[in-house]
């Protein structure tokens, strides 16, 4: 006969404000079977998790039912509970009687019942509960890192500081991302070159980092502490082994192209290095414009090239790696707000992106640092900044904040000042979320040193007159319109998800949210885990963020993953789904609706005829144990360890005896 323990959580208020808990635990307390029932303001907390192995002891229970909050937050906090008690951890059973109950009921009566219900249940199915037993995995300690921006750059050298070897993927021809291209970063308007190049040169030098560029994953198999990666290093046309970076292949080059680093305000050659600190410090031929991939003719760069680094027969390089951890740091795009059409960007030529305003301000920009108007390179007197342009704005389908959008055009307002000191800056804006450390102080510096008009209210029309733009707008404090004569006016277009976070999510088996970005394993208590273990997330492709917030991220991912390495082997989650061969048809629905991959054919010799037979078979390191290839197995020959029909069966009869039926 079993022995039951209940402990009803009141979880401060949360529950016991709606939910009568020692009513619940009093009526438990009356369940065939139970021989304790408490409750507890906080079950999770110290004492309250002592309370619980007390009673263990004390009333030789070999089950316990936590009635409390939802099992995604505290249920391993109460299976390491029981577990020092020297129970099964398995054997915990959790009844959520907070977001499935008080949370959701306003009557007290009937969150009452309700609660009362829930624990039956749970004591219902715990009777069945067995004992389960985690199995060994072993650890493959190098990890995977896919983005070589500010996140991905950290991350890698993080887990090689912790002494763990690293593969830096990045798809670009040099890592650095969007942080390469700015002048300055607020709050402190550090030289971004300054603060950001030591650090590629530092990964570049690392013995434990190998970059890979110009590079993406293609296929990800296996699971954590086991993944297999298939990298694509896309052919450079240029030896990296034998270039010393001399540059006279670039000189020569007669083919110029908009440079995609300078936003398009400049000129970059058909063999090109991005900019001038890249690492690799290599170029890279670009074949959709190099004459000779079009036409068969030129090769002046290979004719230059006195140490014949120029490769032209070069091809994509296909390779695989076994990794024991991924970090995934992709980063954002910006919109692209020519595509609206509104503000009149991408019609008129001084209608430029933040991005674009990056690329003027620096000094190894397009301009040398120079702020001019793209249309007649003339310094503007004049400049409107836009904030919010397409975020906070479902319409556009960004209906999150940018979150770096005010900082960075109250920047952008203090180098303008700085870089042309007779110009004055417009800032048209919906609200200033300054939200950081040092951040209200940077934009109240703005406002006064730097003589920044604040102008709270929508841009409604931007057109061309006399060789100016005419802004015109709404000042909602004052209630009035507005218009400003603008020499040039700069657009803060909202972040949004990579074009392929869709395309990658699946690659790595990662959800994204409604707004396409990465979704993380908990909001509160796991941001950096995803819900495939193993797989950690840093940097702006989880969600809009500053440079300090992504580096913190990209530090937690470091951390988590060399967590991961430090432990001679992993253990495997017992709850997972089991074939029965004997009754397995072999159909393999289970493998197609599958959403981990985790179900093979296996061929095996059949017990009762001696003869070779196909069964579905489970990969134990992938099954997360969500239970489609239960529902789906037409046979019933697929079964959830801890979760058999059995358990559930017992949960609704008990329901249904509770009510009469
Ligand atoms: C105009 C502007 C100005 C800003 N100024 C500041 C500032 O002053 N201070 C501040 O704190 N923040 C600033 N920010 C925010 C800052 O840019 C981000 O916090 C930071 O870039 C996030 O770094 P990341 O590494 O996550 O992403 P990214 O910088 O986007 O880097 C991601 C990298 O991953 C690579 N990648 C993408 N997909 C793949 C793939 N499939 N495979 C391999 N590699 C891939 C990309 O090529 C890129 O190199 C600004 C943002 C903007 C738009």
């Amino acid at each position: 006969m079993a022995r039951i323990g209940v402990f009803v959580c009141w979880c401060g208020s949360n529950i016991a404000k709606t939910v009568d808990v020692e009513r619940v635990a009093a009526e438990a307390g009356r369940i065939p079977g139970v021989v304790h029932a408490a409750d507890y303001k906080y079950m999770c907390s110290q004492p309250g998790q002592a309370m619980l192995r007390e009673a263990i002891a004390q009333h030789r229970l070999d089950r316990v039912v936590v009635a409390a909050c939802s099992p995604r937050l505290h249920e391993t906090t109460f299976r390491n509970c029981v577990a020092a008690a020297g129970l099964n951890p398995f054997m915990a059973e959790i009844a959520n009687i907070r977001e499935h109950c008080s949370w959701v009921h306003g009557d007290r009566a009937v969150a009452t019942r309700k609660a009362l219900d829930l624990t039956r249940m749970a004591v219902a199915r715990s009777r069945r509960n067995e004992p389960l037993v985690q199995t060994e995995i072993p650890v493959t300690k190098r990890a995977l890192v896919i983005g070589g921006g500010i996140a991905g750059i950290q991350a890698a050298l993080d887990i090689a500081g912790a002494g763990y070897p690293v593969t830096l993927v990045e798809r670009a021809p040099s890592i650095g991302g969007r942080m390469a291209q700015y002048d300055k970063t607020f709050p402190t308007l550090d030289c971004a070159a300054c603060i950001l190049t030591p650090k590629m040169v530092e990964c570049a030098s690392n013995p434990n980092i190998k970059i890979v560029t110009y590079a993406e994953v293609e296929g990800v198999s296996g699971y954590v502490g086991n993944f297999e990666v298939t990298i694509r290093r896309r052919a450079r046309s240029v030896d990296l082994e034998k270039c010393t970076g001399c540059g006279i292949c670039y000189e020569k080059c007669p083919v110029k192209v908009p440079s995609e680093f300078d936003g398009g305000l400049g000129m970059r050659k058909a063999i090109y290095v991005p900019f001038p600190q890249a690492v690799p410090n290599v170029p890279v031929i670009d074949r959709e414009h190099c004459t000779y991939y079009l036409r068969g003719k030129c090769r002046l760069c290979e004719k230059f090239c006195t140490i014949g680094a120029v490769r032209f027969d070069e091809e994509d390089e296909v390779f695989t790696e076994k990794v024991g951890a991924i970090v995934t740091a992709t980063g954002f795009d910006v919109w692209d707000q020519s595509a609206a059409g509104e503000y009149g960007a991408g019609q008129y030529p001084d209608v430029i992106s933040g991005l674009q305003f990056e690329r003027l301000a620096n000094a190894s920009g397009p301009t040398a640092g120079r702020i001019v108007r793209p249309s007649d390179h003339t310094e503007p007197k004049t400049v409107v900044f836009v904030a919010c342009v397409g975020s906070r704005d479902p319409a556009h389908g960004h209906p999150y904040c940018s979150k770096v959008c005010c900082m960075y055009t109250a920047k952008h307002a203090l180098l303008l000042k700085e870089k042309v000191p007779d110009a004055k800056a417009y800032i048209f804006y919906m609200d200033i979320r300054a939200n950081g450390k040092g951040y209200e102080e940077f934009v109240q510096r703005v406002v006064e040193r730097y003589d920044a008009t604040y102008v709270r209210g929508r841009v409604s029309r931007i057109y061309p007159l006399d060789g100016h733009l005419v802004v015109q707008g709404a000042d909602t404090l004052l209630g009035r319109p507005v218009e400003v004569r603008a020499d040039m006016v700069v657009l803060a277009t909202a972040m949004e998800p990579r074009a392929d976070a869709k395309d990658m999510a699946r690659r790595l088996g990662l959800s994204t949210d409604q707004d396409h970005w990465f979704t993380e394993a908990h909001p509160k208590l796991r941001p950096v885990e995803v819900l495939t273990s193993g797989v950690y997330l840093a940097g702006a492709c989880h969600y809009p963020k500053d440079i300090p917030d992504t580096v913190a991220q990209a530090s937690g991912a470091a951390a988590k993953v060399a967590d991961l390495f430090a432990k001679p082997h992993l253990l495997s989650e017992p709850m997972i789904a089991v074939v029965d061969d004997a009754t397995c048809a072999a159909c393999l629905l289970c493998r197609e609706v599958c959403p981990f991959t985790a179900i093979e054919a296996a061929e095996i010799t059949d017990p009762a005829t001696r003869k070779p037979r196909t069964v579905a078979r489970v990969n134990a390191g992938l099954c997360h144990g969500c239970g489609t290839c239960v529902a789906a197995c037409r046979s019933a020959s697929m079964r959830l360890r801890g979760f058999g029909d059995d358990q559930i069966l017992l949960q609704i009869e008990a329901l249904g005896h509770a009510h009469g039926l």
